[in-house]
């Protein structure tokens, strides 16, 4: 049964409309297609191959394009192949059926052309609800925030979400944690905003272990599946009104300068951004014990992440070496060591970002 008191929170969204309903999905062509007097671009994930078909067959010759297999971080030679299409044809309307990697690249078109986007979302990544943006170049990955690529309308469908295979639910809905966990020690974070951020947590934490573990949806399969969407959509509200913070800024670098898979990443690097985080926000890291009924925030997210199948640290994952970490703690603080002082707050930033990377390169327990 899904939970009133969080559904409601949903009207805390940056975005006009949602919808969270089972079938919903269905009715996402007739809702772009309502948005705009010219052409739709449809942009989707490949699992969910038969949704996209049924909504191109209704759009008729209202779609203009089909963008069907989206790379993750949004390259961005494929951003600018997506605005030359849009540019020549005039769509006026991007839906998206998918995972981050889908939303993100109708949200990239919509940053520089005015277009509106309809997310259909099959993940728990949470795109759907924020304005951040994120592409890929040469240099590694921009992001920024914009109202512009805000999703006018958002389709949750949990029946969608059921063919997501564990080894990817897993680690995108600790990916959604994530994001509820930042907005918990960002400062001066309003009440309503504190109360998302940890009935997001507490909403999908055992959502994702009756789904991700040995005896999946033994307590109900539905009833998970839509406790974990529900709770991946407070998540991303609370990313969309929440700065970001070491978190954050570790795993872009990890993930566009090293390429490194999204959810993943974040799976491994969030226990340690916790313990780093632990002793300057003692109530947010009091929330996050009470949303995981655990004793300690970084331990307990360290549980989960491992109990929901996510890899259990950096050198796991693969793609970068130790020798990479001195610069990743270098960027993610700031720039190269101080010069005059070495004891300035910031190398002293520095050093403990890196002691972070080195424990979630050799999957330790956090502290
Ligand atoms: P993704 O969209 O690449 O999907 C991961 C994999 O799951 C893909 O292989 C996809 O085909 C598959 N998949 C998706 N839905 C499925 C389903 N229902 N059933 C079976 N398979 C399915 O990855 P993601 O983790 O959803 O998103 C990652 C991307 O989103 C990254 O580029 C990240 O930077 C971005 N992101 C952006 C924001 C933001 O606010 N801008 C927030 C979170 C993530």
């Amino acid at each position: 049964m899904i939970d009133r008191a969080a559904l409601a929170m949903l009207d805390g969204a940056l975005v006009k409309d949602v919808v969270f309903e089972r079938g919903a999905s269905a009715r996402a062509a007739a809702i772009a297609a309502g948005l705009t007097d010219a052409g739709v671009m449809v942009v989707s994930t490949p699992s969910q191959r038969a949704v996209a078909e049924a909504a191109v067959r209704e759009l008729g010759d209202r779609v203009g394009h089909w963008f069907d297999s989206p790379e993750m971080h949004v390259p961005s030679a494929t951003v600018s192949e997506a605005l030359a299409i849009n540019g020549r044809l005039g769509a006026g309307c991007w839906l998206a059926i998918g995972g981050g990697s889908a939303i993100g690249l109708a949200k990239s078109v919509a940053l520089s052309m005015d277009v509106s986007v309809v997310a259909v979302p099959t993940t728990y990544s949470g795109s759907e609800m924020t304005d951040i943006w994120g592409i890929t170049g040469e240099e590694g990955k921009k992001t920024g925030r914009s109202r512009r690529v805000v999703p006018t309308v958002v389709v949750y469908d949990a029946d969608l979400t059921r063919t997501l295979p564990p080894a990817v639910a897993g680690p995108s809905g600790v990916n959604a944690i994530a994001h509820a966990v930042e907005a918990l020690y960002a400062p001066e974070a309003a009440p309503d905003l504190l109360a998302l951020a940890e009935a997001g947590i507490a909403g999908i934490a055992p959502a994702l272990r009756a789904l991700c573990g040995p005896d999946r949806g033994a307590g109900g399969l539905d009833d998970a599946l839509d406790a974990a969407l529900l709770g991946a959509a407070l998540c991303g509200i609370a990313l969309g009104r929440a700065p970001m913070d070491i978190h954050h800024r570790l795993c872009h670098l990890l993930g566009g300068n090293h390429n490194l898979p999204h959810a993943e990443t974040h799976s491994v690097i969030l226990p340690y951004a916790v313990a780093h985080k632990s002793g300057s926000a003692p109530e947010a890291m009091a929330a996050i014990r009470r949303a995981l009924g655990a004793e300690s925030a970084a331990a307990g997210l360290r549980r989960l992440a491992l109990d929901v199948g996510a890899p259990g640290s950096l050198r796991e994952i693969g793609g970068i070496g130790e020798g990479d970490l001195d610069r990743i703690a270098e960027l993610a603080t700031g720039g190269p060591p101080h010069p005059v002082d070495a004891r300035s707050r910031d190398s002293r930033e520095r050093d403990a970002v890196r002691r972070l990377l080195d424990d979630a390169f050799h999957g330790r327990d956090p502290e």
